[in-house]
This record gives structure tokens, sequence and C-alpha cells, in this order.
């Protein structure tokens, strides 16, 4: 790595997991990589950062964060992230507490609007909002903080699960084409399950605000009528021309095998825990299958987990873990979690607001498009479909009043939730007027998870 030329980068440095191997303080020279895979897997930082660092049992992690303008706190960003890489090491390996890594960097881009990350063996690339960072003399909205720790506990949990453990089918991984598997709901949906699990664990939020996660996660997936159409597996195979090339009817054919595959890793928590009477939990699963595939870099077969979870369980569990695969792997049925919860949890219907019952009812989704209410996806079964409209249609009023994105909710609320409605819409340039009745029957299950104790 060579320092550019400018004034301006003078007080740059570099930031990265590769190996040094002759470099100046800056961090500027020659740099190690195994082969091209191994180079691809250590994004490279130039600028000026904000560095938080500690110690996760004894391996040194670090936070270098780009874009903020104000001191960022990063006594705070330190205190939360040890706890969260602690208890993630001490998940895997609860006996040695050893890393499988000798560092850890987490390298964050702040930007007015943005988010994501990418998983590496040894760091991850982030992307936040500025506002998500904890940053001195400067209001901080937790619940934007909160959901920054989730994706930093996300992507510090695919160093095991993703980096180490992986399909078999992506051994190699071929980058001249697309690598498929019906695992995503494995690696991608038990790793969004463990990322908030892990702010649990580590006392970063409290059994409430858990729990709110979960269910939000949950009634996303029960208000999205792709779920029932969709199996985890097929989500999973097709990630790359469904999931990943979205468009109009998305929501009414596709799961997120992220969404239902975190649903899905806490069913299979609690089936697990209900089964052994609390004796196992989805944890030695994990641990299990870190053991076999993770330590040894042995990718795991498309139906590799059948062995680890009748071992770990025992040979008595085959008819649960069938039938379950069944139905809410391969086939698409709702994850009954209401029925398996604990006593010290329950699941209480949502309380709605009328607005809120009526956009459910509804079933649109819109956007603006020069002062008109567009419409972008009509879901299956709503009030909205049965009416006859498609995306693409500008919605110009419900009940003679004129709607735009702005007074829809206005309108909305003087309406109640079994009304029949007229609505008056342009497709191309024709005018369409058409009927449907809101129906209480249109109104998808949403709870509320409560602790009881
Ligand atoms: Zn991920």
């Amino acid at each position: 790595l060579i320092p550019p030329k400018d004034a301006c980068s003078q007080s740059w440095t570099v930031q990265t997991g590769l190996r040094a191997a002759k470099v100046d303080a800056q961090g500027y020279g020659f740099y190690l990589a195994k082969d091209y895979d191994d180079l691809l897997d250590h994004p490279i930082a130039m600028g000026e950062f904000q560095i938080a660092q500690w110690q996760s049992n004894g391996t040194p992690h670090a936070m270098a964060i780009q874009g903020c303008i104000h001191e960022v706190d990063l006594e705070r960003l330190q205190d939360d992230l040890q706890a969260i890489c602690t208890s993630t090491i001490g998940l895997f390996e609860p006996k040695t507490k050893k890393a499988p890594f000798q560092s850890y960097l987490f390298l964050v881009n702040a930007v007015l609007a943005g988010y994501g990350g990418l998983e590496h063996r040894n760091s991850t690339a982030l992307l936040c909002k500025r506002d998500q960072i904890p940053q001195m003399n400067t209001p901080l909205d937790e619940s934007a903080y909160r959901e920054f720790l989730g994706l930093c506990s996300h992507e510090y949990f695919h160093a095991w699960l993703v980096k180490r453990i992986q399909p078999k089918a992506f051994q190699p991984y071929q980058l001249d084409r697309r690598n498929h598997t019906r695992l995503l709901w494995l690696f991608e949906g038990f790793t969004s399950y463990y990322d908030d699990l892990q702010l649990l664990r580590s006392k970063r939020i409290d059994l409430k605000t858990y729990l709110k996660l979960v269910a939000n996660n949950w009634n996303g997936i029960l208000r999205g009528p792709g779920r029932l159409k969709q199996s985890l597996a097929d989500s999973s195979f097709d990630a790359w021309t469904k999931y990943y090339q979205a468009d109009e009817n998305t929501p009414n054919a596709v799961v997120s095998y992220y969404g239902k595959g975190a649903l899905l890793a806490l069913g299979l928590d609690l089936k697990i825990r209900n089964f052994t009477n609390n004796r196992l939990s989805l944890d030695d699963i994990m641990r299990a299958i870190w053991h076999k595939h993770g330590v040894t870099l042995e990718g795991i077969a498309e139906d590799g987990l059948d062995e680890i979870v009748i071992q770990v369980i025992g040979s008595s569990f085959t008819k649960t873990w069938s039938e379950f695969k069944t139905r809410y792997i391969f086939g698409s049925e709702d994850i009954p979690i209401q029925r398996w919860l604990p006593n010290t949890i329950a699941a209480k219907p949502k309380s709605h607001s009328k607005l809120e019952k009526i956009k459910l009812q509804l079933g649109m989704r819109y956007t603006e498009v020069n002062g008109w209410l567009k419409v972008t996806h009509v879901l299956d079964g709503g009030a909205v479909q049965l009416a006859g409209l498609a995306p693409g249609d500008l919605l110009a009023s419900i009940n003679g009043e004129r709607v735009t994105t702005a007074r829809l909710d206005k309108v909305l609320t003087s309406l109640n939730p079994e009304q029949v409605l007229t609505m008056c819409f342009y497709r191309d340039d024709l005018e369409h007027e058409c009927m449907t009745a809101l129906d209480l029957n249109q109104l998808p299950d949403q709870f509320d998870l409560i602790p009881t104790a």
C-alpha cells in the first residue's frame, strides 16, 4: 500500500485485518495474503479514524470509525462491544474461551443514510448512520444505537457461522457464478436469531426490549403473504434470483430467510428446551456444528444438520425434527411460536389503533410521485387487491376524498374497520372506479410478547 501524495492525506492511517509484513507507523507498506480469496476477505480502509480498542477473552479487538465529526464516546462503545464479543466467544467455546482469530477489527463507515455490513474472517465492514454512533454532546437515539450494536453482533457471529462453518456448496466459492445452497436459513437466519439474543445475554438490552425485537420480526413475517408460498429451503436456494431481485410481487411470493430463519431458530430452541426439560438448547447444536464443521473448516452438506441434531438431542428427537423440517423448512407453514413459549413468556394478540387496523386490512404499500400516491405493492388477500388495484396505479380518492401520501392517514382514520370503500385511481392515462369492503378477516395475526414473571 502506497500513501497518497496529496497533503490532506498526511494524517491518514491504514486500517485492515490483513497481516502486515513491513509497514510504517501509518500502516503503509507490505501486507501478506495467502491467496486471492484471502486478499478479498480483508477489507482495507484509509483515512481518519476514531478508534475503540478492547480485549475480549484476551484477544485484541478494535473498532475504527470513519465519518463522525464529533468526538465518539469510545468508552461506551468499548464497554458494549467487549460485552457482546466476550459473550459470543463464550457461546462457541465455553471452556477454552478461545476466539478463532488472533485479532478482530470492526471497520465502520458512518454516513448520512445507509445501513449494512459484510462479514470477514477477522474483520467486518459496516455502514451505518452517523446518528447511530454515540458521540459527545450529541443526542443519541438509543434504539438506533441498539440497532447498530445488533449489526455488530450479527457480523461478528458470522466469523464462526459463515466464515468458518460453511455450506459444502460454497467450498470453494466460485466467483464466476451463482453459488446455491438451501441452507441460508441456517447461515443468515440463525445468525439473525443470535445477534439480538447476544445483546440480551451480554446485558446490553433487557428482556422486555428483547421480546419487543422478537415480536417485531415475527409480526413482520406474519404480514407477508409470501411466507405461505415459499419455503425457507426454496428462499435460500433462490436468493440470487428472488430475494435479491425484488419486484412488485416479492411480498406475495417470497419469505425472508433472515426473518423467518431467525424465527425458526427461536422455534427450534424452544422445542429443544422443552423436549429436554431445559437440559439442552440450540447453543448445544451450535457448538456441535462449530466443532464438526467450523474448527475443521469441513463444509456442511445440505442435509448435514440432521446427524448433528440427532447426535446432540438424541434419537428420540428424530420424529420431532423430521416433522419440524417438513413443516417449517421444506414446507411453508407458520411457526407456532405462541404454542411453544415457556410459561414465563406470554404471546398476546397485539392491540392496534384504528388506523393500524385499517392499514393492515388494505394491504397496500405506496410511494409519492409528483404529488400522487403511487401503489408499489398490493398484498394478497387485502382490500386493495380485492378492489382490483395493481402496482403502478395512482390512487386518487377514497370515498370521494382526495388522497395523497400526506393525507392518506387522515382519510383512513375517518373510516371504520368494516366499511365499504369506493376508490378512484388512474392506470396509465385512464381513470377507474372500484368498490371494496374492509373485512376484519383481512387482519393478519399479530402478537405482543410479554414476560409473565
Ligand atoms: Zn448476515
